[in-house]
Parts: structure tokens; C-alpha cells; sequence
């Protein structure tokens, strides 16, 4: 059937999941979606070689983010949007790791839908399950863990007000996304709710990217080696036994 006219004007968005950062992690349907793209709306997360998979004619966009400092609020980039698909064109919004994981994704859609946009969703391998892959350790196990919690370290009025009690549980791992400002309190409370001082964490500052690095520690020296290190965002904390299998570096040199 001929679509209507006015269907046929109405451009399209597609929130795309750029994975952790090497470029070999994005999905098929990701790569399919870039290549197709009029215009790429993308921000920081975003690895190395991931934006030039678009057409050299498409236009890109960069609203990137780094904590606190917003190149574009939130609300604009739903706005930019909505305007871009009703300009009718193919637009591909492109955000690190997974869109619908603490990536706003939900808001997105829901304004695009809002405004009758077909909005359609491809994931992408969210950052901790590609810094496990690098650590080399699984984030479940039967003889460690047998629920891993994904958090987030940051909340709007940039408090951190988790249940710790939850997620001081054993036989779990803990995975805890933008917590790297606020590891002091992170690593005091879950050792108040009775997480042992030497339960093995560790570090993960750009997982897969060229330039990522690994800090093994226990979670009361958190702070210390974060500080240590220099490490900043965008990092991932991974806490729990699991951590203790990880192989990464003394195995991956050798591929
Ligand atoms: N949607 C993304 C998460 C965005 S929130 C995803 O699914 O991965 C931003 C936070 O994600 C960062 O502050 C950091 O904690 C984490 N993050 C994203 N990519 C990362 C990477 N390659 N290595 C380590 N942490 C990463």
C-alpha cells in the first residue's frame, strides 16, 4: 500500500545504543542504522570511530554531556528531536552503552511519541557488561553471585540516596554508574550496612576504549585508589567477590 503523503514527509527516530566504546561492539542493526542516518545526534560516550560510520553527507550534531556540564539541557535535546524528525528526516540518536540504561532514552521516546514520531529502539551493550569483558570476570557466578544490581551514583539534585541495605547484600555484585564523585560516601555506607571492608572492587575508567584503565582495590580502599590514580569519569565501580576472578590483566596482553 502507498503510504499517505503526509506519511511520507514524517521523518524517524532511531535511539541507538553505541556500546561501552570499541567501535567491534556496536550491533549489526546499529551499523545499519548509521549508515542510513540524515542527520546523527551524539554525545560523548560515543568511541572512537563510531560517528564516521554515518554518510560523510549526514549531518552530526554533538549535544554531548560530562557531569555537570551540559553542552545541551536534556529538555532542548528532546526538542531538537522532535524538530529534526518533523523536518522529515531519518535521524539516529546516538548514546553510549544503552539507550534505555541510565541513558534518558525513556524521555526521548516518550516526547517523540508524544508528537506521533515513530521512534524505534536498538540496544547496545551497556558500559558494565563491556568493563567485565575487559576485567575478565562474570558478573554472576554460581559460587559468588547470584544477582548483579545495576545503580546509578547520581542523582538529579546530585545527592546519592540508595538503598544500601539492598545493595549490601551477599552474593551479589554491585555495579555503580557515574559514582566516581561520590565514592567516599558510597564505599562508608555499604560498609555501615555490613558489606565486609575487604570485599574485592575495582575501578574501570573507559572500558574498551584505547584508553581504558583498571584499578583493582576493596571497597574501604576505594577512595584512596580513586584518588591515587587520578581516576575520573566517565568510570564504572564494580563491587563484589566476582571481581576477585578477574583475569583481564594478566590474560589479554597475550591475544
Ligand atoms: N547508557 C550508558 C550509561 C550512561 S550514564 C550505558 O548503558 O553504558 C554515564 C555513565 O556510564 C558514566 O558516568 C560511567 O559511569 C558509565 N560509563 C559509560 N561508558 C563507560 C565506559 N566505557 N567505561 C566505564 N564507564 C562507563
Amino acid at each position: 500500500m502507498m503510504p499517505l503523503l503526509s506519511e511520507q514527509a514524517r521523518g524517524t527516530v532511531s535511539l541507538v545504543g553505541a556500546g561501552p566504546g570499541d567501535l567491534e561492539l556496536l550491533t549489526l542493526r546499529a551499523w545499519r542504522r548509521l549508515q542510513m542516518a540524515e542527520v546523527l545526534v551524539y554525545d560523548n560516550l560515543v568511541g572512537p570511530g563510531i560517528v564516521e560510520l554515518a554518510p560523510p553527507q549526514a549531518q552530526r550534531l554533538y549535544v554531548g554531556k560530562s557531569a555537570g556540564n551540559h553542552t545541551l539541557p536534556q529538555d532542548e535535546i528532546c526538542r531538537l528531536l522532535v524538530r529534526l524528525a518533523q523536518q522529515g528526516r531519518r535521524v539516529v540518536r546516538l548514546k553510549g552503552g544503552d539507550p534505555f540504561v541510565f541513558g534518558r532514552g525513556g524521555e526521548e521516546m516518550d516526547l517523540l511519541l508524544q508528537h506521533r514520531i515513530p521512534v524505534e529502539i536498538v540496544p547496545g551493550i551497556t558500559a558494565a557488561l563491556g568493563a567485565a569483558a575487559s576485567l575478565g570476570f562474570p558478573l554472576t557466578h554460581r559460587d559468588h553471585a547470584q544477582s548483579c544490581v545495576f545503580v546509578t551514583g547520581h542523582l538529579k539534585d546530585h545527592t546519592i540516596d540508595l538503598n544500601w541495605q539492598a545493595l549490601a547484600q551477599p552474593g551479589q555484585t554491585v555495579v555503580i554508574y557515574m559514582g566516581v564523585t561520590g565514592l567516599e560516601t558510597i564505599a562508608s555506607e555499604l560498609q555501615a550496612a555490613g558489606l565486609p571492608g575487604n570485599t574485592p572492587a575495582a575501578l574501570v575508567y573507559k572500558a574498551t576504549w584505547p584508553q581504558e584503565a583498571i584499578y583493582p582495590t576493596r571497597l574501604r580502599d576505594l577512595p584512596r585508589t580513586a584518588e591515587r590514580y587520578g581516576v575520573k569519569p566517565p568510570s564504572l565501580l564494580v563491587i563484589g567477590s566476582v571481581v576477585s576472578l578477574a583475569q583481564a590483566w594478566s590474560t589479554r596482553q597475550a591475544l
